[in-house]
């Protein structure tokens, strides 16, 4: 979905394309992406489209995909009819991470049923952003138990918070820290609202690096899953990447060519993978999270 290449480190963004399930269509339309990231996905929008394109992609060599879509009125991808794809897509050997939306006991089942290696699930805990940014009629209680079905049902989630969903404002982050922790994840995502052109929050401001180191540090400190800083993020703040660093983030989605500078001045051993943000969870089934450093208590 992003452009992306650093020449100097010989990596671009390749091998994980991602897919809308739903064309360029979504009902929920919320203010900080109004369809927009749908634009720049591959439209497979019929079960057989999305095999078809999966086999093509296997041909060349990719190894996974990820599965999204715009969502209904209750804040939902409509993934019940791709089951059986999804099973197929598994059984050609390619990985597949899908973005849900939220979840009910019934949907966790489907998930475990078609094997989905990962699902991106936002964690969202401020009401009003549900509101007024989201357009849903419903609770951050809802947002927990869908968290609590994934994992009761065993179905490997790397939950994401979004650091100022509420217009930049800050957004109840560090109370979605403590469920992301109460739950027991494969892994945590932290991206952070990016005003995007052509929505009604083009002219809205991130949220103050500040806070946004506030929320990283808070999340490094109770979350010994592993973590990463995904691909939403306003790129042009450096201090973000060194943070995640500082604080032995697992990932980085596309690193910015100072980051890379920052991480091999520090004689930090990276590895690059062509995959999604939240494939870090993947990665490290088998390497144990780094300990999260001391740091001085959140005021
Ligand atoms: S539901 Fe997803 S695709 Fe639709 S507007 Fe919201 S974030 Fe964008």
């Amino acid at each position: 979905m992003i452009h992306y290449l650093i020449p100097v480190y010989n990596v671009e963004g390749k091998d994980f394309p991602a897919v809308s399930i739903t064309g360029s269509k979504c009902k929920l339309m919320c203010k900080h992406c109004y369809a927009r990231i749908l634009q720049r996905m591959k439209p497979t929008e019929t079960p057989s489209e999305l095999v078809e394109f999966g086999r093509k992609i296997r041909e060349r060599g990719y190894r996974g995909l990820l599965v999204s879509g715009g969502s209904d009125e209750k804040g939902r991808v409509p993934f019940e009819d791709y089951v059986d794809a999804i099973k197929e897509l598994k059984k050609i050997g390619l990985k597949v991470f899908i973005h849900t939306g939220l979840v009910d006991e019934q949907r966790a089942k489907l998930l475990k049923k078609a094997g989905v290696d990962m699902v991106l699930y936002d964690i969202v805990s401020s009401q009003e952003a549900i509101r007024k940014i989201l357009n849903l009629n419903c609770s951050p209680k809802d947002y927990w138990k869908g968290l609590k079905h994934l994992v009761e049902h065993k179905v490997p989630v790397a939950p994401h918070i979004v650091v100022g969903l509420n217009e930049g404002k800050p957004s109840e982050e560090l109370k979605s820290v403590n469920i992301v922790a109460s739950t027991g994840c494969n892994a945590l995502v932290i991206v952070v609202f990016t005003p995007y052109p052509g929505t009604p929050l083009e002219n809205a401001q991130p949220p103050p690096v500040n806070y946004i180191l506030k929320v990283m540090e808070y999340a490094r400190r109770k979350i010994s899953a592993p973590m990463s800083l995904g691909c939403m993020r306003p790129r042009q703040i450096r201090e973000i990447e060194y943070k995640a660093v500082d604080l032995g983030f697992n990932g980085i989605a596309f690193p910015s060519q100072d980051a890379l500078n920052y991480i091999t001045s520090k004689n930090i051993k990276y590895e690059i993978h062509y995959e999604c943000c939240a494939s870090i969870a993947y990665h490290s089934k088998h390497t144990k999270a780094p300990q999260a450093p001391k740091l001085s208590p959140v005021p």
